[in-house]
Order: structure tokens, then C-alpha cells, then sequence
């Protein structure tokens, strides 16, 4: 059973309407499949949007952030849970530890960086909790050529590709992802 994400998105909202209204519809479905939001902690960009509509859902966001990106931002008084760590290496060690699956949605370096460390430590056998990639209006095509390109030049495995489930609608990722960890890992 998946009780809590961890979603991986942009810290700006990008400059099509879709992006901000898939964050928030899957910050909804989130709340509607009873499953916790652990993100970032931001309040900027798409993790503003996606722990609004969760909160707004009246659904349960668990923030992790460094000091130092604390400092900067003015943190979510609100959020159910914020938890303030030293650096960016215990924060992504406290998102994995308490998510049962991760999810990217759109966004920059920071996305896609987080979504490949968690990718890769699948693929090594740190973990296999499911991955998933929220393919909003194509924007996660060129990194889905990337990495079949690197499939297709021999730096890796083919069936490593499939380990990353790719849907655009938020609901079918997640009855996905749960699916996954029920029967076909
Ligand atoms: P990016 O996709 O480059 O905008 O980076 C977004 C990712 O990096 C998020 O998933 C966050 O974990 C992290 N991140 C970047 N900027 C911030 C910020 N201002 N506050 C919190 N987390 C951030």
C-alpha cells in the first residue's frame, strides 16, 4: 500500500496554464487516494500549487527543507508537518525514507536531479519503491528520448526504462503506482 508520495516538481510554475492545473489535480488525487504529500516544502512554483491543493482537500503535506532554502523562503505555516534539516543530502534522505513511491512532475535542474539520484538507487537495488513521471503535455518527452537514447547507445539497461511508469493523468499514475507495488514489481 502507497500512504504517502514524494513529489519532485518545479520550484517555478512554468509557462503553461496545464502545468499549474496537473499540480493541482494531482495534489487532489493524492488527497481522494488517502495518500500523503511529502515535497520540497516550498511555496513557490508547482510545489506551492501541489501542497495548496492538497491542504485545500483538506489532505496531509509533509514538507522537508534546508535551513538555507528556509531563509528564503517564507515557509508554509500550515503545512501538516515541516521538517527543517541541515543540508540538501539529509533532505533527500528524510523524502525517501518516508515516501512509498516518487513522482516528478514538471520542472528544472532541481527535478530532474532529484528524480535521477531516486531513479538511479532503484536501478542499483537501494530501494523498489515505485517511481512515477507525471507527463504533462509532453514536457518529459526529451528526458523519455534521453534516456532511450542512452538505452539504444549501451549505457543502459532497456528493461530499466520501464521501471519509470509514465502517464499524463494524475489518477491513472497513481492507480498505477499502486498497482505496482501490489502484484508486478
Ligand atoms: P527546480 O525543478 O529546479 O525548480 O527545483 C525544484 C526541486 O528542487 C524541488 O523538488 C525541490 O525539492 C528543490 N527546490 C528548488 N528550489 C527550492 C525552494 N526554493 N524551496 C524548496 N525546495 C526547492
Amino acid at each position: 500500500m502507497i500512504s504517502s508520495v514524494c513529489v519532485y516538481c518545479g520550484s517555478a510554475v512554468g509557462y503553461r496554464d496545464e502545468y499549474q492545473q496537473a499540480a493541482r489535480a494531482f495534489g487532489r488525487a493524492l488527497v481522494h487516494a488517502g495518500m500523503k504529500l511529502v515535497y520540497g516544502g516550498g511555496r513557490h512554483g508547482l510545489m506551492g500549487e501541489i501542497a495548496d491543493a492538497v491542504l485545500q482537500a483538506n489532505g496531509y503535506v509533509i514538507g522537508v527543507i534546508p535551513k538555507l532554502l528556509l531563509e528564503k523562503e517564507i515557509n508554509y505555516r500550515n503545512l501538516t508537518e515541516l521538517h527543517v534539516v541541515e543540508n540538501m543530502h539529509e533532505r533527500k534522505k528524510m523524502m525517501a525514507d518516508l515516501s512509498d513511491a516518487f513522482v516528478a512532475l514538471p520542472g528544472g535542474t532541481g527535478t530532474f536531479e532529484e528524480l535521477l539520484e531516486i531513479y538511479t538507487w532503484a536501478q542499483l537495488g537501494y530501494h523498489e519503491k515505485p517511481l512515477g513521471l507525471l507527463n504533462v503535455s509532453g514536457y518529459h518527452d526529451p528526458l523519455l528520448a534521453l534516456l532511450h537514447h542512452a538505452a539504444n547507445e549501451g549505457f543502459m539497461r532497456y528493461d530499466y526504462i520501464s521501471l519509470l511508469q509514465v502517464r499524463s493523468d494524475a489518477q491513472e499514475l497513481l492507480d498505477r503506482l499502486q498497482r505496482y507495488v501490489q502484484s508486478d514489481r
